[in-house]
């Protein structure tokens, strides 16, 4: 059977090529197809951040923010080319988060993740460091550091170092059926080919209902919501190189990031949607982003400042709260149909993702012959 793979993996975002990298560099003979471009989906229509998650400890997500903390020290070790400390100024409101929370929270943030080498917080005075770009009465705030990543370029790193083990990547191939055939799973690809797996993994991000459903047909009990967040570029908003991580009324936060050396990158929106498919920015959105960004700033936005718009769909798990405070940690739902395991992935962010892969494997170990069951992807570089 010279053509069964250990592992086939549906989706290359960066939870399928994390795994794929992870899972060749051990081994594994792995497969991976992808209906389009390797990191083509939401894994490049992020706001683009490693990050701890600063606003997740409002709702106790002391274990997420932790682990999220640990990943941005080891991803900007190992992907030094493809991410960049940035500072984020939070201007301080009256009407909006008290003073004592906000230090709380940078306390925690500062420390949960251990040892780092990305700068502490801070206060800052913004009438003398960063004058005349905010409306005068934001005269103080906090500065914080979080990454900025190439979020598409470190899923393609991911496949490429797959590759190098000896990983087979299919793009621009939409997985079509997958069924049990005799001690094998079975994947159809459109274009007619199939592929012979002992292990199956489903990493098809906001697209896991419908594949579980239509191309897999395994039950799940695990229930996810479409959660759509949008953002607009436009050219850039100040010289600075900080961001600004700004409250809104509704006490969701709006980023305002420098992007590409010309444009400013500002998001993001939470809209449920019932579609993974439904990934563009409505004028709501549009409204949101500018009201939000000309409440604080001198400049004042319109419409048509706008160069571009992306939209992402969060596949995050339900757990009926308002979008903002759902979880944005992963789960995973390990079945085994005929004793032949499927792996699906359930929820996740971009930081986790080297993580979420380990612990995959892991997860697996009992059903492959691994040359080890040591982690590695820590300490290799991206290349
Ligand atoms: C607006 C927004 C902002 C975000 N910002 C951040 C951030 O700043 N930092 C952070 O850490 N996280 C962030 N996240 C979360 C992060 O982007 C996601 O958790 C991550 O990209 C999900 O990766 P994935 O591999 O699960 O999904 P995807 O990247 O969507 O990959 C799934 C892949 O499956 C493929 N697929 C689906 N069906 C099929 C099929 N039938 N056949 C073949 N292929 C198929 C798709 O083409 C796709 O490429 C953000 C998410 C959103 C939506």
């Amino acid at each position: 059977m010279s053509d069964v793979y250990d592992i086939f993996i549906l989706g290359g975002g960066i939870n399928g090529a994390g795994i794929a990298r992870d899972a060749a560099g051990r081994g594994l003979k792995v497969c991976l197809a992808d209906k389009g471009e390797i990191g083509g989906a939401t894994s490049s229509w992020s706001t683009k951040l490693i990050h701890g998650g600063l606003r997740y400890l409002e709702n106790y997500e002391f274990k997420l923010v932790r682990e999220s903390l640990k990943e941005r020290e080891v991803i900007y070790q190992i992907a030094n080319k493809i991410t960049k400390p940035i500072p984020f100024i939070i201007p301080h409101t009256k009407n909006h988060r008290p003073k004592w929370l906000i230090e709380i929270g940078l306390f925690l943030y500062d420390n949960l993740g251990g040892k780092t080498v990305i700068p502490k917080s801070k206060a800052v005075n913004l009438s003398k460091e960063y004058s005349g770009l905010l409306k005068e009465q934001y005269t103080n705030g906090f500065q914080y550091y979080d990454l900025q990543v190439d979020d598409k370029q470190l899923t393609k790193l991911n496949a490429e170092d797959a590759i190098k083990n000896k990983a087979r990547i299919i793009e621009n191939n939409k997985v079509v059926n997958i069924e049990i055939f005799g001690n094998f799973w079975k994947t159809s690809l459109e274009d007619g080919q199939t592929i012979k797996s002992k292990v199956l993994i489903n990493a098809s991000g906001p697209w896991i209902n419908e594949t579980m459903k239509n191309i897999i047909k395994v039950n799940s009990n695990k229930k996810i919501r479409l959660v759509k967040g949008s953002h607009i570029i436009i050219n850039k908003l100040y010289e600075e190189n900080i961001a600004f991580t700004l409250q809104n009324d509704d006490k969701r936060i709006v980023f305002v990031i420098p992007y590409n050396k010309k444009y400013s990158l500002i998001g993001t929106t939470e809209v449920e949607v019932k579609s993974p498919d439904e990934n563009k920015i409505d004028d709501f959105e549009i409204n949101y982003l500018i009201d939000c960004v000309n409440k604080y700033f001198v400049k004042q936005l319109n419409k048509n400042d706008i160069v571009e718009t992306y939209s992402g769909i969060r596949p995050l798990i339900e757990d009926f709260k308002e979008a903002s405070k759902v979880t944005r940690d992963y789960i995973f739902d390990l079945n085994t149909k005929n004793k032949l395991p499927i792996l699906s992935i359930y929820g996740g962010k971009l930081t986790t993702y080297r993580k979420l892969s380990e612990k995959a494997l892991n997860e697996l170990s009992k059903f492959l012959p691994m040359n080890t069951n040591k982690s590695w992807t820590d300490k290799k570089k991206l290349i």
